[in-house]
């Protein structure tokens, strides 16, 4: 039989299932996907990021599409179930909504003139999210920062500076690839955003990510990769280590943000980002020999 559903957690079902019902939507399912990961990943490319700093190469003339994935034979490991441990119950991301033709549109009218939790009170603009609405490759960060707030994109201030290097030495533009954060509006003094605040902002999230339905997530940092992934763990348990979401590959590395204050990490996110290249089928660069 099975495990009846604890008290507290039964309540925040529940008020998560009105919360939706109030946006309209009404349609949920389940998919619990088995974690897995590719234990043979060779983790010795030993290329390290293009030397910072980089130019930032102003974006014109950009592709028109993203390249056409290649994705290798799913293989699934018991050593990843240690890293993420089963749920203890029932996933509140398991109830989250499929909005039948749901579009980025949609979301983000649904979203509005939000006021659903604190952060919008010391907010300029919300930032919904930037650039190709069919990605293979989607970028998720924490939550703006002050120069997003003002400008109403993703990533545009140090830390997006050093994003937009990392795309383009994936030989990517920043409009080939979907660039968005787990907060919609900016936490006071780039605190990291609360549990009610992702609570209350991630199903946007989860939708965005269902209409675009990108081959690939990369999650900047500990925020959005412990909120997708539903898990307390630290990061560097499961940094560059190819996971399973809801049928996608998911791959958490470290913030930009982290790579400004520890420049010696970013040969760590490089080869990170290089196995997200190779399964994508971009072109990864020959080890340097020397
Ligand atoms: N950091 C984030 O996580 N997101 C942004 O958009 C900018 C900085």
């Amino acid at each position: 039989m099975a495990e009846p559903i604890p008290e507290s957690l039964q309540k925040k079902i529940e008020a998560r299932l009105r919360y939706h019902e109030d946006l309209g939507i009404r349609l949920f399912y389940r998919e619990r996907s088995a974690a897995a990961r590719n234990p043979e990943e060779s983790a010795a490319a030993a290329l390290s990021m293009p030397p910072s700093p980089i130019p930032v190469i102003e974006e014109s003339s950009l592709p028109k599409s993203a390249p056409q994935p290649k994705l290798g034979p799913e293989k699934t490991s018991a050593a990843l179930r240690d890293i993420l441990p089963p749920p203890t119950g029932p996933s509140l991301f398991e109830a989250v909504d499929k909005v039948k033709d749901d579009t980025l549109l949609k979301i983000r009218e649904d979203i509005g003139d939000c006021t659903r939790c604190k952060l919008h009170k010391g907010r300029h603009k919300i930032v919904f999210g930037d650039g190709n609405p069919k990605a293979e490759l989607v970028f998720i960060g924490e939550g703006p920062g002050a120069d997003e707030d003002m400008q109403g994109l993703p990533f545009v201030g140090r830390a997006g500076k050093l994003l937009t290097q990392m795309i383009e030495a994936m030989g990517l533009q920043r409009k080939d690839v979907y660039i968005c954060n787990v907060v919609k509006c900016r936490p006071p003094e780039n605190r990291a955003p609360e549990p009610d605040e992702v609570t209350t902002c991630s199903p946007y999230l989860l939708r965005q990510i269902d209409v675009i339905q990108p081959k690939v997530i990369v999650c900047l940092g500990a925020v959005a990769a412990k909120t997708l992934l539903e898990t307390t763990r630290g990061i560097s348990q499961f940094r560059g280590e190819w996971l399973q979401w809801r049928g996608r590959k998911l791959m958490a590395t470290y913030h930009p943000a982290y790579l400004l204050r520890n420049p010696n990490a970013k040969g760590e996110v490089w080869k990170d980002l290089q196995k997200v290249m190779a399964e994508l089928g971009l072109q990864v660069p020959k080890k340097n020999k020397s």
